[in-house]
């Protein structure tokens, strides 16, 4: 099975560049390879209703994360702190690690 890579990684801070959430920016918490859809922090939130059972004894509302399609993502370059395309770049040590392509500066 081919290694899928996407342009945005675990722990990254990332932009909304489409959808509700559009301009916003947050840290990704988990990429989920199989739906191309990322979690991020505080982004995207939705309401779930929950029934009252034994661990939430009233039930109520939970707030939480719903998964946002990785193609509506931006990385932020920590550098230039631009929302900004990512390039790919293989190092001496056959290490492949991408660079922000406004500043050029290494992301890995
Ligand atoms: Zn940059």
């Amino acid at each position: 099975m081919k290694h899928q890579e996407f342009h945005i990684k675990k722990n990254d801070t990332v932009q909304v560049i489409a959808g509700k959430d559009k301009g916003k920016s947050g840290k990704v918490m988990r990429v989920i390879p199989k739906k191309e859809r990322a979690i991020v922090e505080k982004l995207n939130m939705v309401k779930r209703h929950m029934k009252p059972s034994q661990q939430t004894r009233q039930g109520g509302i939970l707030e939480r994360e719903a998964p946002i399609e990785i193609s509506n993502l931006m990385l932020i370059c920590s550098k230039c702190t631009d929302p900004t395309r990512v390039g790919y770049r293989v190092l001496d040590d056959n290490r492949r690690v991408r660079f922000c392509k406004k500043c050029q500066e290494l992301i890995d």
